[in-house]
This record gives structure tokens, sequence and C-alpha cells, in this order.
């Protein structure tokens, strides 16, 4: 759902950016009425509600009842694309792998999945799931697109990609950015340009988008690690056999939609509404005359609006990282995080591959930046890296200063005094404050 606080907060982070921006970023410039971008060092964010301002789901014959609705792409749960793409030693097939998730983002801000769904074998294209545009909604009833988003080259232009993977490379259409026919594309539908850089080209049959990953990217859960969540407001939908999607419209706020099919001849539809709490309303006019509806429950995710959830118990986190049980120390915290934060997979973790991982959880947390992560900061939306759960979970102990805010300074130091254990084979455990122990 949309979270106004959300989309705010990532406006004004964009605002104070300072300096040009990647080169990365000039597709999505083209479409600054649904991109919001901001960046670092190593990413470009690209945040954005999830709906594209062209019809949805209009001519998809295979439907499973999913309905589009905005998703809060933005802060810690925006799309990060690396603007150092770096090449894989062995680079990972899209025929075999990633069926969960994206695997790029176009350049109007929509994820693109996988043309294979999660079966692993379906042709969503071919299957005709997808609506005129290339996409449709998943589970979250977050809408995606499955192949390439053509449409967009309009106000792109011939110069300018249609998108990037999530590796960092670009993906441009059937030829080079100079106009030039393409010639000797890889098994991922890629190439080295004349100029030395690695680009993808879409394609109006399988693959349809990068066919894989040129460059490297982490995975996690099948899926390329980190990558935003969409959430969930109800129970995912079955097949509706025999259905054609006829009509969508939605109004200018995106908070009432209407989505009209027909079944064997019969009319359906179904209307919905995103009420003021954040909840969906929804009257489903079904082709056998009858008529229901619902109400979802309020997704998983804070609203805006909603009272900002209090701050962690100091009591109850005093804790140590490792809950020990019948006396034996858990594993540590890093060790049970290694596979996530080792960027680089040689199964070691680097002093700089955690440091790095600190920069991540700092600069996601701190949506205001002035450089501390308020209580508040840490109990909002998700980070998108390892240590995110961590700083909410040990908020009081990593505040060594007890200023109610953790700093860069006491968020690198809890690091590197795990990493250190880590390195020389120790567990790591907070020392018992005796300040915390109070009842
Ligand atoms: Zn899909
Ligand atoms: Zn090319």
């Amino acid at each position: 759902m949309i979270e106004e606080a959300d989309y705010q907060a990532m406006k004004k982070k964009s605002a104070a950016q300072t300096g040009p921006a990647p080169k990365t970023a000039e597709p999505f410039q083209k479409f600054p009425e649904a991109v919001l971008l901001d960046w670092d060092e190593k990413y470009l964010y690209v945040g954005s509600d999830g709906l594209p301002d062209h019809p949805m789901m209009v001519g998809i014959t295979a439907w499973q009842q999913q309905v589009p609705l905005p998703q809060a792409y933005y802060l810690g749960n925006a799309w990060s694309i690396p603007l150092h793409p770096v090449p894989a030693a062995n680079g990972m097939s899209a025929k075999t792998n990633f069926f969960r998730g994206a695997i790029a983002v176009a350049a109007n801000g929509i994820p693109i999945f996988n043309p294979i769904k999660n079966d692993g074998r379906t042709d969503t294209f071919l299957a005709g799931e997808l609506d005129e545009y290339g996409g449709h909604c998943g589970r979250a009833d977050d809408y995606h697109y499955h192949v390439a988003p053509w449409h967009l080259a309009e106000r792109l232009g011939p110069s300018l990609p249609l998108g990037y993977a999530l590796d960092g490379y670009p993906i441009y259409g059937l030829a080079e950015p100079d106009g030039s026919t393409v010639n000797g594309l890889d098994s991922f539908h890629g190439h080295t340009s004349a100029t030395g850089e690695y680009h993808y080209h879409a394609s109006k049959s399988y693959p349809y988008i990068n066919g894989g990953f040129h460059g490297e990217v982490s995975i996690g859960g099948g899926q390329v690690e980190p990558q935003p969540s969409a959430n969930p407001v109800r129970q995912a939908g079955e097949p509706l056999p025999g259905a054609k999607i006829t009509g969508f419209t939605i109004s200018a706020d995106k908070k009432k939609y209407q989505l009209d099919y027909s079944q064997n001849g019969r009319k359906g539809s179904v209307n919905y509404e995103i009420l003021p709490g954040g909840s969906v309303h929804f009257t489903f006019k079904n082709p056998d005359g009858t008529t229901s509806e619902s109400t979802s429950e309020k997704g998983k995710q804070r609203k805006s609006g909603d009272r900002p959830p209090p701050p962690p118990d100091r009591k109850a986190a005093g804790g140590p990282p490792q809950m020990e049980t019948n006396g034996q120390p858990r594993k540590p915290w890093i060790e049970n995080h290694l596979k996530e934060m080792d960027r680089d997979q040689n199964g070691k973790l680097s002093r700089e591959e955690m440091m790095a991982e600190v920069d991540q959880t700092f600069t996601g947390y701190d949506a205001d930046r002035d450089g501390k992560i308020s209580s508040e900061e840490a109990n909002g939306p998700g980070v998108r890296s390892s240590m995110a759960g961590f700083v909410k979970q040990h908020f009081a102990e990593v505040d060594a200063d007890e200023s109610g805010s953790i700093s860069l300074e006491e968020l690198k130091a809890v690091a590197m005094k795990m990493w250190e254990k880590y390195s020389r084979g120790e567990g790591f455990s907070f020392p018992r404050s005796p300040t915390l122990e109070k009842p």
C-alpha cells in the first residue's frame, strides 16, 4: 500500500541529493511523475508505488483473480540497482533460476519478473497471463511485467535502455543505442558493446528481457536479494477458468478501482477501494449474478496515519543477541547471516563486507538523514539488510551512550566487536550492562 510517510521521506532524501545523478538514473529520470530516485556510492534507489500510468490487466485470459494495488517501494523498500556492476565468474541463467521476485526494473519503476513464472516452466506471455503491456498482478496484488516494457520506448527514445537488470546492466531494445543492428548476443541475451560496456537486449520472444545475469547478484530464497517486498492484504486468489479481463479503471487519487471481465459470455466485476485506515474494501459481482463483499485486513506494514509503534522495550532488549538454551550459546549472529553478507561469496566475511553491511543498514534506517537512527526510524519500514533486524532487536544495547538514538559510530563499534570475535573464531554477545538489568 502507499505509505505517504515513506513516500514523503524518500522525496526529501531525493531532493537533498547534491551533484549529478549517476548515469544509471537516466532512463528513470524520464518518468519523474512515477519514480523517486536516490543514490549513494554503490546503488541507485528507485522508488515507486508499483502502479504504471497505462491501462492494466486488460487482455489477460488466464487470471488468478489478483488485482493491482499500490505498493510502498520507497526508502529501504525501494529497488536498488548496482552503479558499478561486476561481471560474475559464472553468470546465472534465468531459465533455471530466479523464478521468484524481480530480475529487472523498468524505467517507470515497475518491476520486471522472470518471463517464466514461479512453477519454473510456464511462459507467462504465451500462457495468456499478461495484459497488453506485458504485466499482471502477483499474489500480493502487486503489478509487475514479465516481458520487456516496449511502450516505454516512445518516451525513452532509442538511446536509453528500457530498464536495468538487478545486476546493474542496462536492457536496451531491439537495436543498439546508436540505431545499429545487434550482433553476437550471449545466452543471457547480452554482449559487450564496442565501447567495452556490457548490456542486454530485449526481444519479442523468449527470453524477452535479460535471460539471466552476466553480473554478480546475491541470491536468497530463489530470488535476487535484497529486493523490495510487496505487501499482501488478503489471501492469494485462485485461477478463474475462462475469464477474460475486458476493462480496468482507476481513480486519479488511486483509491478506487474497477476491473471488468467476462466468463463464458457473462460479465463480472471487482470494485475495490482503499479506505482511510489502509484496509481495502472489495465488492465482487460474479458472472452467476451473485454479489459478495469483503474488507481486507490491513497490510502488515505500518500505514501512514497510524501511530508510530512504541520504542523498543529497554528491559526486553537487554539480553544477549544469542539466546542461550541449556547454557549452550547459539550460533553467533555473523555465522547465521554469513551467506547474505558475504558479498563476494568466498565463504568468509571480510571487514569491508561487515562495514558495507553497516553502511547499508544505517543509510536505510536514517530516513531523515540526520546521522542518527531514532527508535521511530528503527521501528519504521523494513530495511533491506541482514543487520536490519539486529538493530531493531538490540536497539538499546547498540545505543551505547543511551542517547535514545544510534549513531553510525555506535553501530560500527558493535559490528566491529562482532567481526573481531568472528575473525578470531569466537562468538559474540553483548556484555550485560547493569543499567539494563534493573527491573
Ligand atoms: Zn507475475
Ligand atoms: Zn548491444
